[in-house]
C-alpha cells in the first residue's frame, strides 16, 4: 500500500502548493501591492482557487481514496497514513459538493469585496460596500445549499473553520458563557476604569517594532522561517512550514497595538512552525481549526503576554527603551493599564472580558443574515442595537461599527467568528493541562523562559497539524469535552485579583 500512499502524496502536493501561492498573492495584496493591482489580483487568485478545486475534486483522487479504504481500516486512528487518508477524504468529499465555476466566481468576488472594503472603511462608507456584501451573503447561502443534510444554513460554513461544530452546539456553549460573563463584566466595570494613560503616550514606531520582534523571538518565533511586515489588519500566513509570516500594525500613541498584535500573530505562527515536517505538502500540514488556532494566539497573547510573571521579566527592558514615558510608571500601574476592562466598540482592541461579547454579537448577526431574518441594508442598525444592549455603548460610526472587521468582506459570511471565543475557552483548558504537568512554567516566565510551555504545546498540539480535530485534541489533552469551567476560573481569578471583586 506504500505505493498508493506515495501516489496520494504526489496528488496532494500541488494542491498544497496552489494554496500557498494563493496565500502569497493575498499576503502581497495586504502588504505591498499598489491599489492598481486589485482587479488583476482578484482574477489571479480566482484562477488559482479554481485550479486547486479542480485538483481536489479530481475523480482520480476519489478512486485513490477508495483503493486505500481497506488499508485505512487496518491502521490505528492516530497513525500518519490513516490521518492522511481520513482528512484528505473529508476535504475531497466536501469539495466535490461545490461546483468549480461557483468557487471561481465566489473567490473572484471576495477579492473585489476586500478591495472595496479597504477603501470603504477609512471613508466610513458602508453604502459602497453594501452591494458587495449582499452578493457575498448570497454566495454563502448558495454554498450552504450544496450541503442539504445540514441542520442549519450556517453549519457547512462553520465546518469549514471549526470542523465538528454546528450552529446549535456553538449557540449552546455561547449561551452558557454569556450567562456567566455578563454579570462578571458588570461587577468589574462597576469598579471604575483602570488608568491606562501610560500606554497612550508617544512611543516612536521603530522602537515599538523592534521590541515586539524581540519579544516574539524570545517566545520561540523563528525568524529564519518567518518575518514580520505591516498591514492594515494583522494576520498570519503560511507558504510552507519553513515560511510562516506575520503582519502587525503600529500606532505611535498606543503601546499595546503592535506588541500584542505581534504576540497574538506569533501564537498562530508558532503553531504553524511547529507542524511536523513530514506532513509538509499534505492537507495535514496546517492548524486543525480556527478555534484551536485562536486558542494558541490567545494563550500567548493573554494568558502569557498579559500576565504578571511575563511582565516581571519584560517590564524593566521596556522601561529602558522608553525611560521618559515609563521610567516613573510602576509595574503595578503598567500591569493594570494592560488589563483595563472597558466597554469599547472595537473587537480587536477589547480586553479579555468584553472580547467574547463582541464575538457573540457577530455570531448572532451572522446567523440572522444567513437565516434571512436580517437584511444587509439593516445590518448597521442591528449592529448598533446589539452593542447598546450587550455592551451598553453605541459605536460612533460604521467605521468602528459594522465595517471594523475584514471577515465579512473577504470571504463567505458565516463561520469565521465563533472560533475566536471557542479559542479563548480552549486556551484556558490547554494552559491548565500544561500547568498540571509542568507547574514550573510560571516561574520560567518570570525568567523570560518559555521553552517548557512551547515544547509541551508542540508535543500535544502543534506537531499533529490536522491529524486530530479540535474535539480529539481536547479529549486527549484534558480527558473531557469542551467546557467553559477552566476559562471562567481563569477570568475570575485574574480579574478578581485586579479589581478586588
Ligand atoms: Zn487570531
Amino acid at each position: 500500500m506504500q505505493d498508493k500512499i506515495a501516489e496520494l502524496r504526489r496528488h496532494l502536493s500541488p494542491i498544497y502548493d496552489l494554496k500557498a501561492i494563493s496565500y502569497l498573492l493575498e499576503w502581497d495584496q495586504s502588504t505591498y501591492m499598489p491599489p492598481g493591482g486589485a482587479s488583476a489580483r482578484a482574477r489571479q487568485v480566482a484562477f488559482l482557487e479554481g485550479l486547486r478545486h479542480e485538483r481536489l475534486t479530481d475523480p482520480a483522487l476519489g478512486r485513490l481514496l477508495e483503493d486505500l479504504h481497506a488499508y485505512e481500516e487496518t491502521l490505528p486512528y492516530d497513525s500518519e497514513d490513516a490521518s492522511l487518508i481520513r482528512v484528505t477524504r473529508r476535504d475531497h468529499e466536501r469539495a466535490v459538493r461545490v461546483p468549480a465555476p461557483f468557487v471561481a466566481e465566489a473567490y473572484g468576488h471576495f477579492a473585489q469585496t476586500y478591495q472595496a472594503w479597504m477603501e470603504a472603511r477609512p471613508a466610513n462608507d458602508f453604502e459602497t460596500v453594501r452591494p458587495y456584501l449582499e452578493k457575498s451573503l448570497d454566495f454563502s447561502r448558495r454554498y450552504a445549499e450544496f450541503f442539504p443534510e445540514s441542520e442549519h444554513v450556517a453549519d457547512p460554513l462553520i465546518a469549514e473553520y471549526d470542523y465538528g461544530m454546528t450552529a446549535s452546539a456553538v449557540s449552546k456553549v455561547f449561551a452558557e458563557l454569556h450567562a456567566e460573563l455578563v454579570p462578571l463584566v458588570k461587577v468589574v466595570t462597576n469598579q471604575g476604569e483602570a488608568d491606562d494613560s501610560c500606554l497612550r503616550q508617544r512611543f516612536p514606531e521603530s522602537t515599538q517594532w523592534d521590541f515586539a520582534l524581540e519579544v516574539i523571538q524570545r517566545l520561540g518565533y523563528d525568524l529564519r522561517r518567518g518575518r514580520q511586515d505591516k498591514s492594515p489588519h494583522p494576520f498570519t500566513t503560511v507558504f510552507s512550514i519553513g515560511d510562516v509570516r506575520i503582519t502587525i500594525r503600529v500606532r505611535e500613541r498606543d503601546l499595546g497595538e503592535a506588541l500584542f498584535g505581534a504576540i497574538h500573530e506569533a501564537g498562530h505562527a508558532l503553531y504553524e512552525q511547529g507542524v511536523e515536517e513530514g506532513l509538509e505538502g499534505t492537507p495535514l500540514a496546517e492548524g486543525t481549526s480556527a478555534g484551536v488556532h485562536e486558542s494558541q494566539s490567545r494563550l500567548w497573547e493573554n494568558i502569557v503576554g498579559r500576565s504578571q510573571p511575563f511582565w516581571r521579566f519584560f517590564y524593566p527592558p521596556l522601561q529602558k527603551l522608553f525611560p521618559e514615558q515609563l521610567g516613573k510608571v510602576s509595574l503595578d500601574t503598567f500591569f493594570r493599564a494592560l488589563n483595563k476592562v472597558q466597554r469599547s466598540p472595537i473587537r480587536t482592541e477589547a480586553d479579555e472580558l468584553t472580547y467574547n461579547l463582541h464575538v457573540m454579537i457577530r455570531f448572532d448577526l451572522e446567523l440572522q443574515l444567513l437565516e434571512g431574518k436580517l437584511a444587509v441594508r439593516d445590518l448597521p442598525e442591528a449592529w448598533r442595537e446589539r452593542y447598546r444592549a450587550d455592551l451598553g455603548i453605541v459605536p460612533p460610526d460604521d467605521r468602528d461599527g459594522v465595517l471594523q472587521d475584514l471577515h465579512w468582506y473577504w470571504g463567505f459570511v458565516g463561520g469565521a467568528f465563533q472560533g475566536y471565543t471557542l479559542g479563548n475557552i480552549q486556551s484556558a483548558l490547554f494552559f491548565e493541562a500544561a500547568l498540571r504537568e509542568h507547574p514550573e512554567i510560571v516561574g520560567e516566565m518570570e525568567e523570560g523562559e518559555f521553552a517548557t510551555l512551547l515544547s509541551w504545546l508542540q508535543e500535544k498540539i502543534y506537531r499533529h497539524g490536522r491529524k486530530f480535530t479540535a474535539d480529539d485534541l481536547i479529549e486527549r489533552i484534558t480527558g473531557g469535552p469542551l467546557r467553559i469551567g477552566p476559562y471562567m476560573d481563569y477570568l475570575r481569578d485574574k480579574y478578581g485579583a485586579l479589581y478586588g471583586v
